[in-house]
């Protein structure tokens, strides 16, 4: 049994293989000073105590004390892996693995082995792991193959206070273990102080507080509103480059584009700045961003020089990098919105919440006074942002959520025990899809379909369509193409100085305007073909490590079809097939040309239009399936393919009647600037 006084064993625990090597030894040594000094450390005897105690208790402190990175290791030291692993909840990606690499580092192991990280369609774990981080997600469908978690000694769900949909679902279930396992301690770890609200969730578990220490931070505010905040974000940069004293520079953009974008800006403006300015080291942090490059991020800033750290939301709580003075805050984060009314989903640019706000200002304070550049005014702040972030079970598509409490056996959904409720009209879209997509019977039970998509970690719609692959025998292909959608838009890349070039390679995937989910094929395809060359990456202007981020996913896809008894098969050339397929999953996403080149969503009629980097951008078929909405100026669909509307009637004949793919007023179709589908 664990107790308290295993404490002092704190120094003693280095690998013996490892006490050879002196110079490993030091550095190890150097690292466990390092943690002494962070500010959970006072509290190590008292923090274990207290889990010690009680069953459940609730830790909150501020971002930097030390939370994620040492509480695990103390439970380990304490003896709590010897009956169970200690898992580790996070919000987002690449928290979980460069938090894990940390650990890894400082309990001088090989990363994957007693530490390792679990994240979707990468798992870094093995039979030796007692440290697991991962991301909330996982731990959600971990809970499909173990329900009661029996493999944990202790669960640790950190960054509550981002309030993610798997993190608010895991409250739920944990809760509930946790009733009939006595032998479980759940700890949950929030940077905010709002912690009264978990606490009264779980039946009034104590509060663990660790004080933080923070320096004061000066608040700036622009005079008047931003027009760009891009490029306001990159003047205040190279303001603060040369003219203000040494210090790392923080700054928060939305996403990764815009965070190339800006690190190509900003490379180009400092070339010319002379050898009397000192060098500004610039590092992106995004969640698509390669392991390697985002270590660079904590490698501390050499004499002279000065970082500049462009991130998204990530920094905002997830990671801590030491030596930031100075925090640029543009205001604005990435979100997804839901309209549980016509079920729309979309992801768009909105202004941050106040908490946010001040956890962002709060990142340049934690060393030394620090400063934060807002670039939106007073009143903006005061009059315009919301308190807090809305949780995003509320603004969210319930549908994957529901499918995986369904598959738990949890049937009474309106009945869960959520911390904040979803909306109702939400969970009944929810069923609805799941309804349409024939993976729930009339009587809200889970069909053999539905039992199968819930196998795959991916979205309803994307798990459908591998379902119905098998119909249409092009497995092969459906599971490449599902790959490459869930890779995300890094696939094709444009430099500034050769985009026409990269245009033309990019439109010879499209010939036949086969549209984009079929030009993703042919990408993934032709680079089969070349045996994975990186060299054809190159000469075709396609991102090599999202190529092999394809074949990791697709290789995983492949061993669940086998899971789920989908033969693999392929049947290249029947294109309709394939259409169907994807149809299959996303029927729901169909939309129809309008006279005036935009389209009309069919059931939720709403006008969109074909996103500029689609491949039938020029061709705009009359009819479309899409696989997402993203709003910035319009309302784009991306990742577009032309369908025939018949095919809606007969493979979602409970969903769509003849007359909702009928033109009004014509029998026959019109041959407009669209092209008909001919294979
Ligand atoms: P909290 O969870 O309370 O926000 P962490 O445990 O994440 O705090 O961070 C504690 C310290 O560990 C910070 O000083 C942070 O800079 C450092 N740290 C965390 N991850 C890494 C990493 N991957 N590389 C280097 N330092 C890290
Ligand atoms: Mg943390």
């Amino acid at each position: 049994k664990a107790t308290v006084m295993d404490g002092d064993k704190f120094d003693h625990d280095l690998p013996s293989e490892l006490l050879d090597n002196s110079q490993e030894k030091s550095a190890l040594q150097k690292l466990q000073d390092e943690r002494k000094t962070l500010p959970i450390y006072p509290y190590r005897e008292e923090l274990l105590q207290a889990v010690h105690d009680h069953q459940v208790l609730v830790i909150v402190g501020e971002t930097g004390s030390g939370k994620t990175t040492q509480i695990p290791q103390y439970l380990h030291e304490a003896g709590y892996t010897k009956r169970g692993k200690v898992g580790c909840t996070q919000p987002r990606r690449v928290a979980a693995m460069s938090v894990a690499a940390r650990v890894s580092q400082e309990m001088g192991v090989k990363l994957g082995h007693e530490v390792g990280y679990s994240i979707r369609f990468e798992d870094c774990t093995s039979e030796k792991t007692v440290l697991k981080y991962m991301t909330d997600g996982m731990l959600l469908r971990e809970f499909l193959g173990e329900p009661d978690l029996a493999s944990y000694s202790v669960v640790m769900v950190d960054e509550a206070h981002e309030r993610t949909l798997s993190t608010d679902i895991l409250f739920g279930l944990v809760k509930d273990i946790a009733r009939f396992r006595s032998d479980l301690k759940l700890l949950i770890s929030s940077a905010t102080l709002d912690a009264e609200k978990f606490s009264d969730y779980f039946d009034k578990a104590p509060i663990f507080k660790i004080p933080g220490r923070r320096y004061p931070v000066d608040i700036h505010y622009t005079k008047a509103p931003e027009a760009d905040y891009l490029d306001a974000a990159i003047v205040t940069v190279l303001q603060i480059h040369v003219t203000q004293s040494p210090g790392d520079i923080l700054v928060f953009f939305t996403g990764q584009e815009e965070i190339e974008a800006a690190e190509e800006i900003l490379k180009h403006r400092t070339r010319g700045l002379g050898t009397k300015i000192a060098e500004l080291i610039i590092c992106p942090i995004y969640a698509n961003l390669p392991t390697e490059l985002q270590a660079k991020i904590f490698e501390p800033t050499p004499e002279g020089a000065r970082k500049v750290v462009l991130a998204t939301n990530i920094a905002e709580t997830s990671l801590t990098i030491d030596g930031i003075k100075y925090v640029i805050d543009p205001g604005f984060c990435k979100m997804k919105s839901y309209n549980p009314r016509t079920g729309m989903e979309s992801l768009l640019i909105t202004p941050i919440s106040k908490a946010s706000a001040n956890q962002r200002a709060g990142r340049s304070g934690r060393t030394g006074p620090g400063n934060c550049f807002r670039l939106y005014t007073a009143y903006n702040y005061f009059h315009d942002l919301e308190e807090n972030t809305v949780p995003e079970i509320q603004r969210t598509n319930l549908a994957n959520v529901v499918l995986t409490l369904k598959s738990l056996g949890i049937h009474d959904l309106l009945n869960f025990d959520f911390m904040d409720p979803p909306p109702s009209e939400a969970l009944l879209k929810a069923l609805e899809l799941l309804y349409a997509l024939n993976a729930l019977n009339n009587l809200g039970e889970l069909t053999k379909a539905g039992r199968r998509m819930a196998e795959f970690p991916l979205d309803p719609m994307l798990s459908k369509m591998i379902v119905a692959s098998d119909k249409y025998k092009c497995s092969e292909e459906i599971i490449s193409i599902a790959a490459m959608l869930s890779v995300g838009n890094s696939i094709f890349y444009r430099p500034k100085d050769k985009q026409v070039h990269a245009d033309n390679a990019r439109m010879n995937f499209h010939t036949g305007n086969v549209g984009d989910h079929i030009a993703l094929l042919k990408v993934y395809s032709s680079w089969k073909e070349t045996n994975y060359s990186t060299q054809w990456c190159y000469e075709n202007y396609i991102q090599v490590r999202s190529m092999k981020r394809a074949r990791d996913i697709r290789d995983q896809l492949e061993g669940l079809l086998e899971r789920v008894e989908i033969e693999l098969m392929s049947n290249p050339n029947d294109l309709e097939a394939i259409k169907k397929a994807i149809t299959s999953g996303f029927f729901h996403h169909s939309a129809r040309l309008q006279k005036n080149g935009s389209y009309r969503t069919v059931k939720n009629p709403q006008t969109v239009h074909i996103h500029p980097s689609s491949g039938l951008a020029q061709v705009l078929p009359r009819w479309v399936v899409y696989h997402e909405l993203v709003l910035t100026t319009k309302e784009y669909m991306r990742q577009v393919t032309e369908l025939k509307p018949e095919w809606l009637v007969e493979i979602a004949p409970h969903y769509y009647q003849l007359k909702d793919v009928e033109d009004p007023g014509s029998k026959k179709m019109p041959r407009g600037q669209g092209r008909s589908v001919k294979d």
